[in-house]
């Protein structure tokens, strides 16, 4: 296996797409092949420590959750859906049991930040599956020794805090574009588009995250269409860098033989397979 098979498969894919965290058939042979499972450990706290967070007018900031493990009856409902993304809001929404002290509503969680839904899902998963999965077997893409590696999703998975405002501004070629980060419901918008291409689930979540372009409030899906190409790609990437969440796709575990960091980047839906 070439070195850079394994690097472009860790390479972001478009931010929409992550968002909607639609399955991707990886490029990696060895997160392609099939995922082991393994339970051995103890199941997770079901209390989860949000990344972000949920501002309330009377509370000030909501930090936790609360989620549950997956039965038969979620089971059997999941099965029916065949989308991958719709699939894990229905998960999210069945079994994420409290946020702060009040028991989780479908507004209550739409306005949670996108990456914060992302980390109740992982939750879900650990609890309901295990924390430990194994990949491979595969071959290190620097010494070629085959083998298989072992994920812990609590240790091994970066978790990326909110830093600073969840508003903010970015200086394009068009002037100061405001922009909030992607919640819940920006999430929703791109998930039940269907048959769109990536630049059209772009223009979906940039006009879900714009407020406004030198002041004018943004309203309709063209606002965002008339922004440069260049100016679009800065806003996304700028809103990558400050998106709070499980970094799924950077999970690094070295290799067993030369010790060299091997990038195994996985999605949610893989890890509900
Ligand atoms: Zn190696």
């Amino acid at each position: 296996m070439e070195t850079d098979t394994i690097i472009n498969a860790a390479q972001n894919p478009a931010l929409a797409n992550e968002l909607a965290a639609k399955a991707m058939t990886s490029q990696d042979p060895v997160v392609a092949s099939s995922i082991l499972k393994t339970n051995t450990m103890p199941p997770p706290d079901t209390t989860v420590e949000l990344l972000g967070g949920l501002r309330d007018p009377f509370l000030g900031v909501i930090s936790t959750a609360e989620i549950r493990e997956l039965n038969g009856i979620d089971e059997e409902l999941i099965s029916k859906i065949n989308d991958p993304g719709k699939a894990l809001l229905t998960i999210l929404e069945r079994a994420t049991v409290k946020i702060g002290d009040e028991p989780a509503d479908k507004e209550t969680l739409d306005s949670l930040y996108a990456g914060d839904r992302e980390l109740l899902l992982l939750a879900i998963r650990n609890v309901t599956f295990g924390t430990e999965i194994k990949l491979g077997p595969g071959e290190c893409p620097s010494c070629g020794v085959e083998q298989v590696f072992e994920i812990d999703l609590v240790k091994d998975v970066p978790l990326k805090k909110l830093e600073g405002d969840h508003t903010f501004t970015v200086k394009c070629k068009v002037g100061d574009v405001v922009v909030t980060l992607p919640t819940g419901s920006t999430q929703k918008a791109i998930v039940t588009s269907t048959n769109k291409t990536s630049a059209e689930l772009d223009t979906i979540l940039l006009k879900n995250c714009i407020e406004s372009i030198n002041d004018v409030p943004v309203f309709s899906l063209d606002d965002v269409r008339k922004l440069s190409l260049k100016d679009r790609r800065d806003i996304l990437q700028e809103i990558t860098n400050r998106n709070p969440g499980p970094q799924l796709s950077e999970i690094k575990i070295p290799c067993q033989s030369c010790g060299t960091e091997v990038p195994l980047p996985l999605t949610l839906a893989e890890l509900f397979r």
